[in-house]
């Protein structure tokens, strides 16, 4: 639940105005805003870092996978394909956060 960054009282998510202390929850403060922001692009930007670290190690574990079983013909190098296929989900996922993150930087305007 947030609050009223005027009153502190609760207010609901959606509202415009704050039925306290009926003062602007979007668009006056601008410095509120921008820490808002600046918090969302945090929080993006280390999903997308966390998403990027996941999905190298995948795909450096599924190459391994894949040296395995081509070097040495052992089926245990099998594990390689799930983890590559895995890697790529992440790395799309990292990719989806780095633009979101992007977009957010532009909307501050730095
Ligand atoms: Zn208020």
């Amino acid at each position: 639940m947030p609050y009223c960054h005027h009153c502190g009282k609760k207010i609901d998510q959606h509202q415009v105005f704050c039925p306290v202390c009926g003062r602007s929850l979007v668009g006056s403060d601008t410095e509120w805003q921008e820490f808002k922001l600046y918090d969302s692009i945090h929080r993006v930007t280390r999903k997308a870092d966390a998403y990027t670290a996941l999905a190298s190690v995948s795909i450096t574990l599924g190459v391994v996978g894949g040296i395995i079983l081509a070097f040495l013909s052992d089926a245990a190098g099998l594990f390689g394909i799930p983890l590559v296929c895995w890697g790529v989900g992440f790395a799309a996922a990292a990719k989806r956060y780095d633009l979101k993150a992007a977009y957010l930087r532009q909307w501050l305007g730095r």
